[in-house]
């Protein structure tokens, strides 16, 4: 059977459904840190990491090692069978890392979307409560309450209903697109007027940064608020920290940089540096509201993932990846912004980056605020060909975000760079 990509693509239409789309038309053969290679032997750099699953790197050494040692063990037990020491030493580690007020606790699983379900079915036991309060231009996932939660209709929602009820949206500030903090506090008070009175809400949830929704970060001011209501009303504000978790920002958590705690806070994706493996953390008194056989699953806190998660949580420390991130992060922004101000790129702006989760916007004119979605896209395509793994992101698809291994080699990076330069080039 021939193995060259155009064979491989037909192959994947004939079998697989529409419904899943693939950023690039080549295949992986093999990957190593912030590069990968195709079916064809062409290298590209990694500027996805996985959708921000790499933090560490594909195949970081000391997480292969960990991974084969544990492949010798066992595989599988299912923890609600027989429990093994990594899935317990893990939910230790997030505890004591986690900036949850008093006892915590953790419970894994496999998905950011399972974590996010059952982050709201702990939030709705612990309180009583049903409904629940999220953000436009979330992304929280594309199961039926991760789908309801997500705050942008096509393609996530449209089609799939009905959704579960009691959700409801406030608008996400982003000062750039005209809605400030006080426009979303001002939503959210309407909704307890008009839908839900506030001792009603279970939880809030939201991104420290909006990863799907454009990379857009929480003003420090909306979560302290966000913060003070919950306490006011007795809601549970869970931090959703899929994407934004285990040093993209810079920090361990991205919400650590507003200095809020929040009182449940999911993980998955850069945590098992590239093994299916997602938790929730939170404070011991809300996860413990769930009578036994309430939460798990078959494969939830895998043992491969969760030996591969504590060797992430010390390349993270070992290698100091939070500087690094800040560091990566604040070099990046600065080649952008002069990016921005060539006039021989397309016309770019709205630079923003929180660490090394770093994004753009494709512009319809030099200096304006509209987006061109069209010229994202065309930059996005003209890197895949030039070798540079790069993805979208934003309500409209309008921005380009960044999401390096943070254990990237300075040369790799600037590499990478210049290949956004290239792609940036007007046709
Ligand atoms: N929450 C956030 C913030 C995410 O970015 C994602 C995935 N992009 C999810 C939840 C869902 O994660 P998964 O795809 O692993 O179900």
């Amino acid at each position: 059977m021939m193995t060259n990509n155009a064979s491989l693509l037909q192959r994947r239409s004939d079998a697989i459904p529409r419904g899943i789309g693939t950023a690039l038309p080549v295949f992986a053969a093999r990957a190593r840190n912030a590069e990968l290679w195709d079916v064809e032997d062409r290298r590209f750099i990694d500027f996805a990491a996985g959708i921000a699953v790499l933090n560490v790197g594909h195949c970081h050494p000391r997480v292969i090692e960990a991974a084969r040692n544990q492949l010798e063990a066992f595989t599988h037990t299912a923890f609600q069978v027989a429990a093994y020491e990594s899935y317990v030493a893990l939910a230790e580690r997030l505890n004591a890392l986690a900036p949850i007020k008093g006892a915590a606790k953790t419970i894994l699983f496999s998905t950011g979307a399972e974590a996010v379900e059952n982050a709201i079915k702990i939030a709705r036991k612990a309180t009583g409560r049903s409904a629940v309060i999220a953000f436009s231009g979330g992304f929280h996932g594309r199961s039926f309450m991760a789908m309801a939660l997500t705050g942008k209709t096509a393609p996530y929602k449209r089609g799939f209903g009905p959704l579960p009820g009691e959700v409801f949206h406030v608008p996400f500030p982003v000062s750039h697109q005209g809605v400030e903090v006080e426009h979303s506090l001002k939503a959210l008070q309407q909704i307890f007027k008009a839908d839900v009175a506030a001792d009603e809400v279970a939880a809030i949830i939201i991104e420290p940064v909006q990863g799907e929704g454009g990379f857009h970060a929480a003003p420090p001011a909306l979560l302290q608020a966000l913060r003070t209501l919950c306490d006011e009303h007795g809601i549970v504000l869970i931090a959703d920290e899929v994407q934004t978790g285990f040093a993209r920002t810079g920090k361990l958590f991205g919400i650590e940089h507003s200095g809020v705690e929040p009182d449940l806070i999911t993980v998955a994706k850069s945590l098992a540096g590239g093994f299916p493996l997602s938790g929730v953390i939170g404070r011991a008194a809300i996860l413990d509201a769930i009578d036994p056989g309430g939460l798990g699953g078959t494969y939830a806190g895998s043992p491969l993932a969760c030996v591969a998660a504590l060797a992430v949580l010390d390349v993270i420390e070992d290698e100091g990846l939070c500087a690094r991130a800040q560091l990566l992060g604040d070099s990046v922004s600065r080649q952008l912004q002069a990016f921005a101000a060539r006039q021989d790129l397309r016309p770019l702006g709205h630079v923003r980056a929180l660490g090394s989760m770093i994004a753009f916007d494709l512009l319809a004119t030099r200096g304006g605020d509209e987006v061109d979605p069209v010229a994202t896209q065309a930059v996005i395509k003209r890197a895949h060909a030039l070798g540079l793994i790069l993805l979208s992101c934003g309500a409209q698809g309008e921005a380009i975000r960044i999401l390096f291994p943070l254990t990237i080699g300075d040369a790799v990076l600037a590499e990478g760079m210049a290949l956004l330069e290239q792609a940036l080039a007007p046709d």
